[in-house]
C-alpha cells in the first residue's frame, strides 16, 4: 500500500518544447489532433528543433576540444539522421545498414565510426571502402580486418574497443566491465597487438563505453574518470599516441515516476574539469563523446488512438490502435525489470481539470497482457476517438521494437 502511495506521489516528469493552444497539444507548432487526422494513428512524431537544441545546448557546456558524435541505432530515420548530420560532429553505426544510412547524410565518412559485435565481412569491406574507423570488438575480428585490408590495399582506420576493467555501479544498462561480448578486455589488449600484423592498419584511438541511461552524476563523474585513467595507462602501456579517445557518454533522461532530469550544467562543469586536466595529460587527443538517447528521446512523442473503452471488474480500459509492437520500450519489456508508466497524456484533452481525471489501464491491440501502455494512470477522461500520447519516445522506438508481432500495420514517422 505504502509503496504504491509512494509511486503515485512521486514527480512526473514532461518533456519542454511543446506547447499547448486550446487544449491541444502541439509539436513544433502543429495540434497532434491534426496530424493524427492527417497522417492517421498510430505514428510516431519528432521535432528536429528540440534535437538541434539539445546539441547546441549541450555544446555550449562541453569543453570546445570536444566532438559530439551521434549514435544512431536511438533513431536511425534516415531524414533524422541527415538533419542531426549537420550538427554533431560525427556519427557511430552498429551495423552495415546504419552505416548505409550515415553514409547518405552528409556527413564526411571520416567522422563515422562502426562498433558492434558479429561484424561480417561484407559489413567489414563496406567500412573499408568507405574509410570509416572500426571500433574492433575481438582479436578474430581485428585480423579478418586485416586481411581484408591487404586484400583490398586498402589501409584500416581502427580504434580499439575497450571492455573497461571496471564496471560502472548505477548505469541502467551496463555495457563493460566483468565479461562481456563488447570490446577486448583492457588487460589483454597490449599483448593482443603484439600478435596481429599491423602492417595494413591505421590504429588512431581507444573507444571506451560504460553504460547506458545514466541519470546520476556521482556514476557518471566516476565513469568518466575511470574512462580517462584507463585511456592514459593504456596509451602508455601500449606505446601509441592515439589520435582520438571516445569516452562514450550513456547521458539518461528520464522516463519513470521519481526520475530527475540531469542538469546540464552540471554535467558541463563535470567534464570541464576532467576532460581539461586530460588534455594536458594527452595533449594530441581528440576527445569524443557518443550519445543516442540523450540527444533524440525527448523530442519524440508516440501517438495512438483509443478504439475502446470498457469495464472489467472494478478497472477502466482503454484499448488503443498502437502498442508494444511499436514501442516495445513503453510496454515495460525493452531491459526494464519493473514495469513503470512512461509520461503521457490525452494530446486532444489538454488543460483538463483534476475532476475531470480519471484512472484508467491503457492496453494495445495485442493478445498478450505483456501489451501495456499505462498501469493505474490518472489521466483526463478519455473516449473513444481521443489521442494518447506518449512523451520522451524519440529513441529506441520505432525500430526498437517487433512491428510484425500479429500483423498489423507499421506506425507512421513524421519528422517536423
Ligand atoms: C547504444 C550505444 C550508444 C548510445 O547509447 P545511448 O544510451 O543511447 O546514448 C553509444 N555507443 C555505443 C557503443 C552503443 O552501443
Amino acid at each position: 500500500m505504502t509503496d504504491k502511495k509512494a509511486k503515485t506521489a512521486a514527480p512526473i516528469y514532461k518533456p519542454k518544447g511543446f506547447d499547448v493552444k486550446q487544449r491541444q497539444l502541439l509539436v513544433a507548432g502543429q495540434a497532434v489532433q491534426s496530424l493524427a487526422d492527417h497522417y492517421g494513428t498510430p505514428f510516431y512524431v519528432y521535432d528536429h528543433a528540440l534535437c538541434q537544441k539539445r546539441v547546441v545546448d549541450l555544446k555550449a557546456v562541453m569543453p570546445d576540444f570536444t566532438h559530439i558524435h551521434y549514435a544512431i541505432k536511438a533513431n536511425p530515420m534516415p531524414d533524422l539522421v541527415a538533419k542531426m548530420a549537420g550538427w554533431v560532429d560525427g556519427l557511430d553505426v552498429a551495423s552495415g545498414g546504419e552505416l548505409d544510412v550515415a553514409l547518405v547524410s552528409g556527413i564526411s565518412p571520416k567522422n563515422i565510426s562502426f562498433a558492434g559485435p558479429a561484424k561480417q565481412d561484407w559489413e567489414l569491406e563496406k567500412a573499408l571502402k568507405a574509410g570509416v574507423v572500426v571500433n574492433v570488438e575481438s582479436a578474430g575480428e581485428l585480423r579478418r580486418l586485416s586481411s581484408l585490408a591487404q586484400k583490398h590495399s586498402q589501409r584500416a582506420r581502427i580504434a580499439f574497443r575497450v571492455n573497461p576493467d571496471f564496471e560502472l555501479k548505477s548505469s541502467g544498462m551496463k555495457m563493460g566491465g566483468g565479461p562481456k561480448p563488447f570490446g577486448i578486455d583492457a588487460e589483454t589488449l597490449p599483448e593482443m597487438l603484439r600478435d596481429i600484423s599491423q602492417k595494413w592498419l591505421d590504429i588512431e584511438g581507444l573507444h571506451i563505453f560504460t553504460g547506458s541511461q545514466n541519470l546520476k552524476l556521482s556514476a557518471i563523474e566516476e565513469g568518466l574518470v575511470n574512462t580517462l585513467n584507463l585511456a592514459k595507462s593504456l596509451s602508455r602501456e601500449m606505446g601509441i599516441s592515439f589520435k582520438h579517445v571516445n569516452i562514450g557518454g550513456g547521458l539518461g533522461v528520464p522516463y519513470f515516476p521519481g526520475d530527475l532530469p540531469l542538469d546540464l550544467g552540471e554535467v558541463g562543469a563535470l567534464y570541464q574539469k576532467h576532460l581539461n586536466k586530460a588534455k594536458q595529460e594527452m595533449p594530441g587527443v581528440q576527445f569524443i563523446m557518443e550519445l543516442g538517447r540523450f540527444l533524440v528521446a525527448e523530442a519524440g512523442l508516440y501517438v495512438t488512438r483509443v478504439v475502446d473503452k470498457k469495464q472489467s471488474r472494478g478497472k477502466t480500459f482503454l484499448a488503443c490502435d498502437g502498442g508494444m509492437h511499436h514501442h516495445l520500450s513503453l510496454s515495460g519489456n525493452f531491459g526494464q525489470i519493473v514495469r513503470r508508466n512512461y509520461p503521457l497524456d490525452i494530446a486532444n484533452k489538454m488543460t483538463t481539470p483534476k475532476q475531470d481525471f480519471e484512472t484508467v489501464d491503457i492496453v494495445g491491440p495485442l493478445c498478450t497482457p505483456l501489451d501495456r501502455l499505462g498501469d493505474n494512470v490518472s489521466l483526463p477522461r478519455a473516449e473513444v476517438g481521443d489521442l494518447v500520447v506518449v512523451y520522451q519516445s524519440g529513441a529506441y522506438g520505432f525500430t526498437a521494437s517487433p512491428q510484425a508481432f500479429l500483423g498489423h500495420q507499421p506506425p507512421k514517422e513524421v519528422l517536423l
